[in-house]
């Protein structure tokens, strides 16, 4: 088995962006950015200062970076960290 060579590539990057649709792209590049940066603050800080921003844990609704409070179940920034540490410890 062979790495995918330049035409293979693009045959790769047309179905992923066939599967995902050109407009959701951004998002998930920005997502992959996000998810690698957290991964580097974690590695670096451990979980104290991980940023509340993302789906909350709880009720899955997206959360501002400087939100208090989950706008969908109203816990609070503390508690959505908290249980996004506990979940990500979980399945590590
Ligand atoms: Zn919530």
């Amino acid at each position: 088995m062979s790495l995918p060579g330049g035409p293979e590539l693009f045959i790769i990057l047309f179905v992923i962006l066939l599967v995902f649709g050109a407009s959701r792209l951004p998002k998930l590049a920005r997502s992959m950015g996000q998810a690698g940066k957290e991964f580097k603050t974690g590695m670096r800080e451990g979980f104290k200062d991980q940023p509340v921003e993302g789906p909350c844990p709880f009720c899955g609704i997206a959360v501002a970076e400087e939100s208090k409070f989950c706008p969908g179940c109203g816990k609070s920034a503390e508690d959505i960290v908290a249980e996004k540490n506990r979940k990500e410890a979980s399945s590590a």
